[in-house]
């Protein structure tokens, strides 16, 4: 799994953070996301997949394993 955001969507609502805050952190500076871990480890996958169906921007996206089509990581 790999991670990315887009900031410039963020609300700074912290659904993300309350979700996985090892993952996710919110900017002192603008309260927009700010991301912690780009490769989360598996134990925090399930988080990770929740916070991002729960933000209501669309600005974190999930790369692979799930709808991934490469060659899976070894
Ligand atoms: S849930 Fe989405 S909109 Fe809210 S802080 Fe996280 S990335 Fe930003």
């Amino acid at each position: 799994m790999e991670l990315s955001i887009a900031r410039e969507r963020c609300q700074g609502a912290g659904m993300c953070v309350l979700t996985a805050p090892e993952v996710f952190d919110q900017s002192e500076a603008d309260g927009r996301v700010v991301l912690v871990e780009t490769t989360p480890p598996v134990e925090r996958q399930a988080a990770v997949h929740e916070a991002a169906e729960l933000c209501p921007a669309g600005a974190i996206t999930v790369h692979g394993p799930r709808g991934h089509s490469g060659p899976s990581p070894v």
